[in-house]
């Protein structure tokens, strides 16, 4: 008799027990700290219209799908917003004529006549081929604040914009070589 009621009190304790559970996994959407900071960039936004009018849809992949579609380094460059080293671009010293693509989804991002020589090794522009067609944010990585320019389709790191460019626009677009495809006119 005795032994019966313990196990009925064993049981009482664990359903209290669970239902404790449920009810902090219950409130846990509701304390999301991700849900305001998606509103702070239009990252999330499923597609956008260009200066031309035209409706890009983004891409949106997991991490295991780029690693599939990217080599090792441009899954480091352009999805872990790493820097290739300067100097080593295969696009640093291209003079031909023609459009500087995303590397990861071929949207058009830079014309070859807005490339210049910087003297940092890596590819420079002085302005994009369509300003919708770049995403900017704020990048603290190295102590002090950056711009850091993301293609806005896929939303793969390109590099950096600097305020010390050249005419017309006075802007150095500093682009890694292997975040961009380069398509000949
Ligand atoms: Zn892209």
């Amino acid at each position: 008799m005795k032994f019966k009621r313990m196990r009925f009190l064993v049981v009482i304790m664990m359903v209290g027990l669970m239902s404790c559970k449920s009810n902090s996994q219950q409130t846990t959407p509701t304390t999301d700290p991700n849900a305001s900071e998606a509103s702070t960039t239009n990252i999330e936004e499923t597609s956008f219209v260009n200066s031309k009018g035209e409706t890009i849809e983004k891409i949106i992949k997991t991490p295991e799908e780029w690693k599939n579609d990217l080599t090792k380094m441009e899954f480091y460059v352009l999805r872990e917003k790493g820097t290739e080293r300067s100097f080593t671009g295969d696009l640093l010293k291209n003079k031909k004529e023609g459009v500087y693509t995303c590397g990861a989804c071929n949207l058009e991002l830079f014309a070859s006549d807005t490339k210049f020589k910087s003297g940092t090794g890596w590819p420079s522009f002085y302005e994009p081929i369509d300003k919708t067609h770049i995403l900017e944010d704020t990048d603290y990585k190295i102590g002090y604040a950056r711009t850091e320019v993301l293609c806005n389709r896929c939303g793969g790191h390109l590099g950096h914009v600097f305020p010390d460019g050249p005419e017309p626009t006075g802007l150095r677009y500093c682009i890694n070589s292997v975040s961009l495809n380069f398509k000949e006119k």
